[in-house]
């Protein structure tokens, strides 16, 4: 892997981390607990995951036994951690948390499996980011529940092998690629999250306004849940902010003065924040119209392109595209990114180099 990628980059710019960057959690989002789903019923979307995993689930308790580890891969914000905490809960099961580039040596890992109790439910974020000598600690740990402890130093050095009590990994991570082929092999069960449907992100909504105390008419449900990303995280911010603007709005003024919240408001909201109905915002359009102005549609490769627009490679790669692409507006290539056909009609410009187009000379 690129060490620039390693590097804790993935920071994103001041001006830029809002409500839509859903890699970095918010202090509200902390805060906002209560939306959070506990239970498998209450976890929307995903229906064949949640399917399968209910039966492992199951199948595990019945047995008495801890539930398989458990790889969780797919773009930040979609439910990982939520989805973790539900399975400890389903368990009823310990929870315990932590995340990859918090584990600097040995013996932070070591501390943590050795207070672990029976079939906790051990979530790691970011497991791609996992020091190799950690890494190496947790293959014993997930395979024999022991932890292998050298004490001594020098040719006095020697190994024991601790035992831990039996418990269920959970690995997160938004990198699958850059997670090493033999820890994924340990991993029993998979889940990959995609994107949200239409209708799941309706159905957060409706879920997130009941419990937030909001009123809020369908249509327009439907128009915040387009304007998302496809993102759990995103859709609740947004609906927070609607909320906002709704309150604090003068009655009269498009968004203002209502205590129900309706298509109009969330239109006026969207537009206010520069998100318009793909859900696509202010420095999505940039990248699209950069990758055509600059480098006549692409291919253009990752690092050039994230230094274009002042951005980690990390931020590029985890957050932008994945959206793009999705949303058929960039396509990756063996040569680099290139728009589609689609993004040229979507900002309404011709393309000059035919090659641009996809299904161009250089597309897949
Ligand atoms: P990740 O770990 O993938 O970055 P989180 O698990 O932190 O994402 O999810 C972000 C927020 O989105 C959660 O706080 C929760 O409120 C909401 N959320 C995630 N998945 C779901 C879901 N399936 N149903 C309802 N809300 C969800």
């Amino acid at each position: 892997m690129k060490d620039k990628q390693k590097k804790p980059d993935a920071k994103i710019n001041d001006e830029r981390a809002g409500i839509l960057h859903p890699e970095q959690p918010l202090d509200e989002d902390n805060r906002d607990t209560a939306l959070r789903p506990r239970s498998l019923a209450e976890f929307m979307g995903q229906a064949a995951m949640k399917e399968n995993l209910s039966v492992f689930i199951r199948a595990a308790k019945e047995r008495g036994e801890s539930l398989d580890h458990l790889f969780l891969t797919g773009p930040p914000g979609l439910g990982k951690t939520t989805l973790a905490q539900v399975v400890a809960h389903e368990l009823r099961a310990d929870f315990r948390v932590t995340s990859a580039p918090a584990l600097e040596k040995p013996k932070d890992l070591a501390g943590l499996l050795t207070t672990l109790t029976e079939k906790t439910v051990f979530f790691i974020d970011e497991i791609h980011r996992l020091k190799p000598a950690i890494e190496e600690m947790l293959y014993i740990a997930m395979e024999d529940y022991e932890l292998d402890w050298i004490i001594g130093q020098g040719p006095s050095a020697r190994s024991i092998r601790i035992p831990i009590q039996p418990f269920t990994l959970v690995g997160a991570t938004t990198k699958a690629g850059n997670v090493s082929s033999p820890l994924i092999s340990r991993f029993g069960i998979t889940c990959r999250f995609s994107f949200y449907e239409q209708a799941d992100m309706e159905a957060i909504v409706r879920r997130s306004a009941g419990i937030l105390n909001i009123a809020i008419e369908s249509d327009a449900a439907a128009l915040l849940a387009r304007s998302a990303r496809g993102t759990p995280r995103v859709v609740n911010r947004l609906l927070r902010r609607v909320r906002d603007f709704a309150q604090v709005l003068p009655a009269g003024t498009a968004a203002g003065g209502s205590q129900l919240i309706t298509t109009e408001i969330v239109a006026e909201s969207l537009s206010r924040l520069e998100i318009d109905s793909l859900g696509l915002e202010k420095y999505d359009r940039e990248i699209l119209k950069l990758i055509i102005n600059r480098y006549g549609g692409g291919p253009v490769g990752a690092e050039t392109l994230a230094i274009s627009i002042g951005e980690s490679v990390d931020t590029l790669e985890d957050y932008y595209e994945p959206y793009l692409i999705q949303a058929g507006l960039i396509q990756r290539t063996p040569r680099g990114r290139m728009v589609t056909a689609l993004a040229y009609e979507y900002l309404g410009v011709k393309p000059l180099n035919p090659r641009s187009e996809a299904g161009g000379l250089f597309a897949d």
